[in-house]
């Protein structure tokens, strides 16, 4: 028992040593990088050396409003609501080319991940369609054990924007029509599906 404490407190000392050596304000290091540190992903956040090379390869960069490199960096610096609330970490399609360029072994999807469960936590979210299609997907999976087509399909309507709405409404019925838009909601065991997405800390 002593001795885990004595190393847990020798992680703590040599964290902030790190941190104090890439210019990590005291303050902010204490709560967000650490609370980062300790999400999937997080774990080798302070050994970014801000090389470039996930801004570099990443596909999707064009679409985000922050790069993967400066999300990092925010991070580090203890932006907590930039980070929380950018686009990037919805628009990041978890390709892992970031992740295999690393030569730190930054986990960034994975880390993508923690932190959109802990942008909806903290109802940071950014409200592009992709966090709203990330929140109803695992809604409707958690109340069926499986997927919903239809529900999810009318959960995503926009019902502010006609066009898309009448849009997407042709859109179902075509796809009713074909027998690909199944009505009648699956009927499977979900304590599982609920226990397996409380496990991986999906909300
Ligand atoms: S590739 Fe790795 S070390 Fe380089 S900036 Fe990106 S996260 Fe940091
Ligand atoms: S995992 Fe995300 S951030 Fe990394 S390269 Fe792919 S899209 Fe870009």
């Amino acid at each position: 028992m002593r001795a885990r404490k004595l190393s847990n407190e020798k992680e703590q000392l040599v964290t902030e040593a790190k941190a104090i050596q890439i210019g990590v304000p005291k303050e902010s290091m204490r709560d967000f990088i650490k609370e980062v540190m300790k999400m999937p992903g997080g774990e080798k956040i302070l050994e970014c050396i801000q090389c470039g090379s996930c801004a570099g390869g990443c596909p999707t960069i064009f679409a985000m409003d922050y790069s993967p490199m400066q999300i990092i960096k925010m991070i580090n610096l203890g932006m907590k609501e930039k980070v929380l609330s950018s686009s990037t970490i919805w628009v990041c399609s978890l390709c892992y080319t970031c992740a295999t360029r690393c030569p730190r072994n930054v986990d960034f999807p994975t880390l993508m991940m923690s932190l959109r469960n802990k942008a909806i936590r903290e109802n940071l979210v950014n409200n592009c369609a992709k966090s709203n299609f990330h929140r109803y997907f695992f809604e409707v999976i958690n109340k069926y054990g499986r997927m919903h087509v239809p529900e999810l399909f009318v959960k995503l309507l926009d019902i502010t924007n006609f066009n898309s709405l009448l849009r997407n409404v042709r859109l179902g019925l075509r796809l009713f029509k074909t027998g690909k838009l199944q009505l009648r909601a699956p009927k499977i065991e979900t304590s599982w599906v609920s226990s397996m997405l409380e496990k991986t800390d999906q909300e």
